[in-house]
């Protein structure tokens, strides 16, 4: 026993994944289709998409929205968590991979859910924030490229509610943070990001060792 986190082996964390993931059928699919892709590794672990289904359930969020999509493995996890009035809005730049992710979300039932915005995020998010009223979402989540990552965060802070969640991915980036000759544009951006939250008072703060590091950011109300 230790009052540190646990480091998981191989084997450990398959007995993690045997005792405790439900990832449905058409997740699952969702993961082995797009693990031929070369880009695959890009996608969420999937104990953290039934993590971040879990968090949506326990806050009843009904607005949600994503900042990096993919083939949408996220974005379905999400969105089934959402009740049958709720809306995610999901943003990537890729049309091929998006194609993809309405497959799916078509077939899971929840297309009618999803709003896919197409085009640079940064450029979408200024949209919302000019089109609609501040503090109306409930949930949102970051992926997508790191250099924008405060960016983003920034105007999610404004378009979320007082007691809002933001969830914020890949911030142990594989190790390389801690890894001082590692100067890589990307390595440099998520430390800037983890740095910029570090002693952010408008936020309570966790960052949790699930998949590639996702911190959790509650805006202060
Ligand atoms: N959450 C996804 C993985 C996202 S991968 C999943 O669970 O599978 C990162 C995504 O960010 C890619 O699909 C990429 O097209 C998108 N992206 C990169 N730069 C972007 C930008 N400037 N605006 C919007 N999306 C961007
Ligand atoms: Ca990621």
């Amino acid at each position: 026993m230790s009052n540190k986190t646990i480091a998981l082996d191989a084997f450990l964390y398959q007995y993690m994944l045997d005792v405790s993931l439900r990832e449905s059928p058409l997740l699952q699919r969702l993961r082995t289709d797009t693990a031929r892709l070369p880009n695959a590794n890009m996608q969420i672990a999937p104990e953290q998409g039934q993590f971040m289904g879990l968090l949506v359930r326990l806050m009843r969020a009904q607005r949600a929205i994503e900042i990096g999509t993919f083939t949408g493995y996220s974005t379905l996890a999400v969105a089934l968590a959402l009740p049958s009035n709720g809306q995610l809005i999901a943003c990537d730049i890729n049309t091929e991979w998006t194609a993809k992710a309405c497959q799916y979300w078509q077939e899971a039932g929840v297309a009618e859910k999803i709003e896919l915005r197409l085009g640079p995020a940064l450029a979408t998010l200024d949209a919302l924030l000019a089109e609609q009223p501040m503090g109306t979402f409930d949930f949102a989540f970051i992926d997508a490229d790191k250099d924008n990552y405060i960016a983003y965060y920034e105007r999610l802070l404004q378009l979320l509610r007082p007691g809002g969640l933001i969830v914020v991915d890949n911030v142990l980036w594989d190790g390389k943070v801690v890894d001082a000759a590692n100067h890589e544009p990307d390595t440099v951006a998520i430390r800037a990001f983890n740095d910029h939250l570090r002693a952010d008072k408008r936020v309570l703060l966790s960052l949790v060792p699930i998949g590639d590091g996702l911190t959790l950011a509650m805006k202060q109300g």
